[in-house]
């Protein structure tokens, strides 16, 4: 016994008390160490190998556990058991930057990345989202060659803005997520203070089988603030984990950070005849078009205790979706569909669904079996069909929801309907939603990262790219990095 309490004895991973924490098993004070010093190489080997790969982008961010409550009445849209009225459900959500490595710093202008599990009656259920509406692409076949023009050169291993703007401006799809970004929303003040948008276009369909097509805007109500850029430069040097901390500490402090969750709700047959492609990932649906409509809050109430198996070992996948819940023909939707459990098996492992922050609240009854690292048990019979009693998959309750869909193979853009352009919900943010100071900070914040490395022809194809989404804003952009 020292001190006031008890010290519980030291032990290797496999129980046993060990006699030093300081010295290592030597032939003599000054001798040689021995190779059978188990408890030596458990420390040395078990350190070499405490971390997983990073996450390839979303490396740097944190979470925490909290529940989600449902507040309103949406049942004649979705038979989800998470949804129904007075359920509550408890949650785990993660925050991320997308480009920066695992230790980067939390204020870089970037997208903000969100993923949030409920472990709902019915399995779990994740949605996997960004602080902004829409996204870069609507093809998923770009993304990798998005993620590495904004991560770094192979030369250098160099962050470089001319590699980013000469795959922006070749790519127009991406111009109303980029004016977003290099707005006053490309930095937020904290995660708590952001708007969390599910952004693709989702299935909700009710006890009667009628499907709706979705879209999630999870609203802070700690309000939407943001760093300028000064802010936000200074804070790198500052404190790079400026946004972990805030959400640890409002947590510790004993504030309950919560959004209130409004969906859009477009009919199903809607979507055949609207005026743009309600599944392109690139634009909104005018809320005039489809107001939101309350569903319920989402309250974060608990910090993790151990953040890499509570969050850097978390596995949220846009694939977990519950019965009353469907995908959508969005294609970047369905390409996230497979990527994330994928990016899952190869940092975290074949079984990383039995991780206790990953495993279901619900009962499990697959036939996986075996595999690094499993602990779960398997149960015989370990086959399907089988006559021994096994589960038995229920196509009468949960038939997969599905649109129809048929014509040739082929390899090509959406169809395009009377307004899919890429420059027009961009403009519109610009004319329309933003303010005079907005609009100024906005080619600020344009001409400063035009000026950080950009060289022709990248830089005449951005002045293009900007008078193509708004005239006058482009040419103040000109002005700026010419001046
Ligand atoms: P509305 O006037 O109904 O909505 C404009 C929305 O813009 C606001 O509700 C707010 O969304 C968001 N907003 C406010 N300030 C900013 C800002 N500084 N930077 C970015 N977004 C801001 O118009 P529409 O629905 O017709 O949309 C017009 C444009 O607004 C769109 O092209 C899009 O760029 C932007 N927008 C639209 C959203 C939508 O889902 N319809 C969502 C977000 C932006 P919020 O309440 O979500 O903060």
């Amino acid at each position: 016994m020292t001190g006031t309490h008890a010290t519980l004895p030291t032990t290797t991973d496999a129980g046993i008390p060990v006699e030093s924490d300081e010295h290592s098993l030597t032939i003599g004070p000054d001798g040689p160490i021995l190779l059978h010093d188990h408890y030596l190489i458990e420390q040395m080997a078990a350190f070499n190998r405490e971390r997983v790969p990073e996450r390839q982008p979303h490396a740097k961010g944190s979470g925490a556990f909290g529940r989600f409550q449902v507040t309103n009445d949406v049942s004649a849209f979705t038979k989800a058991a998470v949804f129904q009225p007075g359920t509550t459900t408890e949650t785990v959500i993660r925050f991320s930057t997308v480009a920066g490595e695992r230790g980067s710093p939390d204020t870089w202008r970037d997208v903000r990345g969100w993923a949030l599990k409920f472990y709902t009656t019915e399995g779990n259920y994740d949605i996997v989202g960004n602080n902004t509406p829409v996204f870069f692409l609507r093809d998923p076949l770009k993304f990798g060659h998005f993620i590495r023009s904004q991560k770094r050169r192979a030369d250098s291993n160099l962050r470089d803005h001319d590699m980013q703007w000469d795959f922006w401006t070749l790519s127009p799809e991406s111009a109303h997520q980029v004016t977003y970004l290099m707005g006053d929303r490309g930095v937020p003040q904290s995660w708590r203070h952001m708007n969390l948008y599910g952004s693709h276009t989702y299935m909700w369909i009710n006890d009667n089988g009628e499907r709706y097509w979705v879209k999630y805007h999870f609203i802070t109500d700690q309000g939407v603030e943001n760093l300028t850029q000064d802010q936000a430069d200074e804070l790198v040097q500052l404190d790079t984990d400026f946004h972990t901390r805030d959400l640890f500490e409002a947590i510790e402090r004993g504030e309950r950070p919560s959004w209130t969750l409004n969906m859009q709700i477009m009919p199903f047959d809607d979507a055949k005849f609207y005026r743009f492609n309600p599944f392109d990932l690139t634009k909104v649906w005018p809320h005039a078009d489809y107001p939101l409509i309350e569903v319920g809050k989402l309250i974060l109430d608990r910090n993790p205790t151990d953040h890499h198996s509570q969050i850097e070992q978390g596995a949220w996948e846009p694939s977990n979706l519950v019965p009353g819940i469907g995908a959508s023909p969005d294609k970047m939707l369905l390409g996230r569909m497979f990527a994330y459990a994928d990016a899952h098996r190869y940092r975290i492992g074949a079984n990383y669904n039995q991780i206790p922050v990953n495993a279901p609240q619900s009962p499990v009854h697959s036939y996986s079996t075996a595999g690094h690292m499993r602990y779960r048990l398997a149960t015989d019979p370990v086959y399907a069909p089988n006559s021994k009693g096994g589960p038995e998959a229920d196509a009468t309750r949960y038939g997969e929801p599905g649109w129809h869909s048929d014509g040739d193979m082929v390899r090509t853009a959406y169809t395009l309907r009377a307004e899919d352009d890429d420059w027009g919900q961009a403009g519109a943010l610009v004319r329309d939603v933003l303010s005079d100071s907005e609009r100024t900070r906005l080619v600020d914040n344009v001409v400063g990262h035009l000026c950080a490395g950009v060289s022709e022809p990248v830089l005449q194809r951005a002045f293009d790219y900007w008078r193509n989404i708004d005239r006058d804003l482009g040419d103040r952009i000109e002005k700026g990095v010419r001046q």
